[in-house]
């Protein structure tokens, strides 16, 4: 969107329902007024870990957007952005107080739920809070879409490249347990150039460096012998391109599709359990889209969207969390502007977000770190 397109304030302070709409499209489906259990494990969902109802040591446990708002107001919850397959455990066994106000029938634990450090707020290899009081350096966070940990740009012994929301990244760990997926990284991934130079030195893999595409799980190898002639994932380690086999991955958009899906690579993409990555609708990108097309397409001619839609993930998940503290905020400062007889562009409302990000850490420097 071109920043002369602009919008009259006059009518975005008329259509405050539909800012509200629009705002809650970030959300893309996570209900903020019913507990999603009822949903059995939702495909995506944005979850919450509450320290002070499940503090560390304990067992961990997630709850959906509706019961952070509903059940866990004022406690002490971790945001954990989105994950995938997850049934809300608000109110059950793994609570001994709290009892769920949204949907008080609930199964004791939800066995299939996957956690990780991350539920006692703690992120990354270096197992840090995030924002981490004792860390100056500002990094971005970046989330690997196998073990959906997050993890900071330092530490993914990679060159991090540009436009980093608009490619999906693997983890150096989920790589190595998948090692398949090296054969594809050689031929699709995105790598940056000093990557080479810098990841020769250290490299932590040196033999299966050398035996290249040949390595491939345990779990896969009986059926690889089957494998029809047809699959793109053995063509592709017939070519056997080299590539240095340590640090993260980043993948261009668009790559999910060109896995192999035959059915010996689907039978071992299942026995790994990342079926999802055949799945174009498990992506970030496509859940933040369904909310938006729930809105019929609008945020194209939209100031408010489109800004959205310029954030990262980090800020984008600020304003779900303070989405109803900052909704308020927006209003005074959208004001202004019908005061002034001006125009909002997406630039100022850019800036508002920006603003209100570093207000909400000043406010809580107890946990975040002054910019
Ligand atoms: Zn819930
Ligand atoms: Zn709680
Ligand atoms: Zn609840
Ligand atoms: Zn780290
Ligand atoms: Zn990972
Ligand atoms: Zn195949």
């Amino acid at each position: 969107m071109s920043e002369e397109q602009t919008v009259s304030l006059v009518d975005v302070l008329e259509e405050d329902e539909e800012l509200e709409e629009e705002a809650s499209a970030v959300l893309a489906g996570s209900d903020s007024d019913h507990c999603s259990y009822p949903q059995g494990y939702v495909k995506r969902q944005a979850l919450y870990a509450c320290s002070s109802c499940t503090p560390k040591g304990g067992e961990p446990a997630g709850v959906c957007l509706a019961c952070s708002y509903k059940c866990h107001e004022g406690h002490d919850l971790f945001e954990l952005y989105t994950k995938r397959n997850f049934r809300c455990d608000c109110g059950n066994r793994k609570f001994m107080e709290l009892h769920c106000k949204l949907h008080s029938e609930k199964d004791e634990v939800n066995s299939l739920n996957k956690y990780s450090h991350n539920f006692f707020g703690v992120y990354c290899t270096c197992s840090r809070p995030y924002p981490d009081p004792d860390d100056q350096v500002e990094d971005e966070m970046i989330q690997c879409v196998v073990c959906e940990d997050w993890l900071h740009g330092r530490h993914l012994g990679c060159v991090v490249p540009d436009c980093v929301e608009l490619q999906e990244m693997i983890c150096e760990s989920c790589m190595n347990k998948n090692h398949f997926l090296w054969t594809y990284a050689a031929h699709l991934s995105v790598q940056v150039k000093e990557e080479r130079e810098a990841d020769q030195s250290n490299t932590t893999l040196p033999n299966k460096e050398e035996q290249g595409d040949e390595v491939i799980e345990p779990s896969c190898k009986r059926s690889r012998e089957e494998a029809e002639p047809s699959c793109r994932l053995k063509q592709l380690q017939a070519i056997g391109q080299k590539r240095v086999q340590s640090g993260a991955v980043f993948w261009p958009s668009g790559w999910r599709s060109k896995l192999c899906s035959c059915i010996t690579c689907k039978e071992c993409l299942s026995e790994s359990g990342l079926c999802f990555l055949l799945d174009e609708s498990d992506t970030v990108l496509a859940y933040e889209n369904k909310g938006k097309t729930n809105e019929q397409g609008r945020q194209g001619h939209d100031p408010l969207m489109s800004a959205l839609d310029h954030l990262n993930h980090v800020q984008q998940l600020e304003i779900i969390h303070g989405y109803n503290d900052m909704k308020t905020e927006l209003k005074d400062f959208l004001q202004r502007f019908a005061e002034d007889g001006k125009v909002v562009t997406p630039d100022d409302i850019r800036r508002f977000f920006e603003q209100q990000s570093r207000k909400r850490r000043r406010d809580d420097a107890g946990r975040f770190y002054p910019t």
